[in-house]
């Protein structure tokens, strides 16, 4: 193990016990801008990760804090800025988050062709706020709570540059593609997916995936009908400022009134009908391929999408000129 280290600030890391099946697991603290973070390591090889998982669960925290406005609270409403990041090697990728904590599995595969141990890091951080310091009523909202959370983890990749703009559109297709060619999709509505016998793994790509798709076109919409002035971020904020878990919790009926107040626009009939019903999203309203198209063969015109570039965290190459 290492002590001093070239990018990070690790202000205290000591080793400590080698168990009865003679593992070892280390602690390392990092002081970043925002968080303060433990790693834990479950397995000494999983070490070699630690600079990387540092800079991002900074990065990312601080990203999520500044879209919320606030730092994630704890069970009891108070906020925090500790967070214990426990690592852990496997076959698969995986990832989970408790208040004050995030566990990540790292492997070297991706999953599905867009989920990678870095971007579950984001999605996992995401849920100290949604999920953990604001929470659905019922599991029928699990389309927002991990859906959304999915929106918001591949646009925060885009923006910290993990994803090229390319990569980015690119991933943006696969949950339009898992969500309409589900089998679900059409006989089950993205709220009856989760609850009684079904299990939001049961219907992943009905609830993950079309929560998803669902978020970027929600995000693109509010963009598109405010002209700039609000987008998805508004609605996270008024939920994380008015249902404080221990007080309150969100149902469907307060996302759209969130969005009334939060955005003005007036969403009743989109949820009636895609959300609450069974009818398919209007997936037209995402123009990825022409988007893609458009990116790769005329990236010095004018942007002929901002607000769906936006939605998805991508900086059009011609704005910086
Ligand atoms: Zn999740």
């Amino acid at each position: 193990m290492k002590v001093n280290n070239r990018n990070w600030r690790l202000w205290v890391l000591w080793v400590f016990w080698a168990s009865a099946f003679s593992a070892s697991a280390s602690t390392i603290l990092f002081e970043g801008k925002d968080v303060r973070l433990t790693l834990e390591f479950s397995q000494p090889e999983a070490a070699k990760y630690q600079d990387e998982v540092i800079q991002l669960a900074d990065h990312a925290f601080s990203q999520h804090k500044k879209l919320f406005g606030g730092l994630p609270r704890d069970l009891q409403g108070k906020p925090y800025r500790d967070v214990k990041v426990s690592i852990n090697l496997a076959e698969q990728i995986g990832g989970d988050a408790d208040p004050g904590e995030v566990s990540l599995t790292i492997a070297d595969n991706g999953l599905f062709g867009y989920a990678s141990w870095q971007t579950i890091l984001i999605h996992e951080l995401f849920h100290l706020w949604n999920a953990e310091s604001f929470r659905y009523a019922d599991n029928r909202e699990q389309w927002f709570n991990e859906g959304v959370t999915d929106f918001y983890t591949y646009q925060t990749a885009a923006r910290l540059g993990l994803l090229t703009p390319q990569q980015a559109l690119q991933i943006a297709a696969l949950p339009v593609g898992y969500y309409s060619s589900f089998e679900n999709t059409g006989k089950l509505s993205m709220r009856e997916a989760t609850i009684n016998k079904h299990s939001k793994i049961d219907n992943y790509f009905l609830v993950y995936n079309g929560g998803w798709v669902t978020g970027m076109l929600l995000d693109r919409d509010i963009r598109q009908r405010s002209k700039g002035q609000y987008s998805l971020d508004n609605l996270m904020r008024w939920l994380y400022r008015n249902y404080p878990r221990h007080e309150r919790s969100y149902s469907m009926e307060d996302i759209v009134l969130g969005l009334q107040q939060s955005c003005q626009l007036d969403f009743a009939d989109f949820f009636k009908r895609y959300i609450d019903g069974k009818q398919l999203l209007p997936l037209e309203q995402l123009p990825l391929g022409k988007a893609a198209w458009a990116l790769a063969f005329n990236p010095s015109s004018e942007n002929p999408y901002p607000w769906l570039y936006q939605t998805l965290g991508i900086v059009w190459p011609h704005a910086n000129e």
